[in-house]
């Protein structure tokens, strides 16, 4: 029986390594099969995670190289600090993220984690220290605990349980069909993106990674919906190292520093304080999100009748 069950048990792990490894680049890049094949340097040591402070020196990349996306960025993000880094639509936030993961190779500068260039540690350690909560979450055809339960494969039943309720979606499973058993994607329940977004929080609580990487949905959630996610993402990114990609900019004014990315170059960098005060880009990209919330509030006073 032993005999039998070893092979069967390494087939299934294999299994999950290949299911998992699928999710993790679809979720990246949107589309199966666009990880492109960086390896490992022969020997490479694990990395080695003490704080989990960040470094982008003068990093530049281009994806095809007659059009560069990144054109010299730097920045550090202190051990348990949260940068935000926000900007234009196309001026390269979520290449930052892909670099951080080395989904890519910067074309030219260095990123280090803890003082280590990444290129020189293997790439499942560097996975390793960093919980991602992308745009948009890529689901399993699988229970919602085995949705859950992929931030940390060991976590028992209650952790699992424990971690929904933090990210505010235990509720909503509880009212599923066959609760924690309730089967989801493409043949099971469909998730709205907010609760999509609530179970890749839940597997980062899971996970509880020392680098965090938060790319903020660019679709518009509900208001209820969304301090309710902010609530959870406050939460877990308390005494972690954080970058935050942020297209509302209401998310992330309490960030240690703030980045301004144009067109592939930091254009201003500050608290959110220091930023209004310049009265810049990101001051002006401030008063629109604030004019447009205002008219949104209005319109919605005026559907209630107020
Ligand atoms: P948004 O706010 O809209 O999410 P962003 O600032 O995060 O934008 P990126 O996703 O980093 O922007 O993309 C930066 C530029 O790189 C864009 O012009 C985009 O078209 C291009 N780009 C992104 N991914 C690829 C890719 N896989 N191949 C080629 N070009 C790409």
């Amino acid at each position: 029986m032993i005999q039998l069950y070893q092979p069967l048990n390494f087939m299934g792990m294999v299994y999950r390594e290949i299911k998992q490894a699928v999710t993790d680049i679809e979720a990246m890049f949107g589309i199966l099969g666009r990880n492109p094949e960086i390896e490992d340097r022969p020997g490479a040591p694990a990395l080695k995670v003490s704080g989990g402070s960040i470094r982008f020196e003068d990093v530049t990349f281009a994806y095809d190289p007659a059009r560069p996306i990144l054109k010299g960025v730097s920045f550090d993000v202190p051990a348990g600090k949260t940068v935000a880094i926000v900007g234009p639509s196309g001026a390269g936030k979520s290449t930052i993220s892909r670099l951080l993961f080395r989904f890519y190779e910067v074309s030219g500068g260095r990123i280090l984690v803890d003082g280590q260039d990444i290129r020189e540690v293997t790439q499942a350690s560097l996975r390793h220290a960093i919980g991602m909560v992308p745009q948009d979450t890529v689901l399993f055809n699988d229970t919602i605990r085995y949705n859950i339960r992929y931030g940390r494969w060991d976590a028992s039943n209650t952790e699992v349980e424990h971690a929904a309720g933090l990210a505010q979606i235990h509720d909503f499973i509880a009212r599923s069909p066959e609760g924690y058993e309730t089967e989801v994607g493409e043949r099971g329940l469909k998730l709205s993106g907010g609760e999509k977004q609530r179970v890749a929080i839940a597997r980062a609580i899971l996970k509880s990674p020392p680098i965090l990487v938060l790319d903020e949905a660019t679709s518009a959630l509900d208001s209820h919906t969304e301090r309710e996610i902010q609530g959870a993402l406050d939460r877990i990114r308390r005494d972690r190292t954080a970058i935050v990609i942020a297209h509302r900019l209401s998310t992330i004014v309490d960030a240690d520093e703030i980045i301004v990315l144009e067109d592939g170059k930091v254009a201003e960098r500050g608290t959110h304080d220091h930023l209004l005060a310049m009265g810049g880009l990101y001051a002006g990209l401030w008063n629109r999100q604030r004019e447009a919330a205002e008219a949104e509030e209005k319109i919605a006073g005026l559907a209630r009748g107020v």
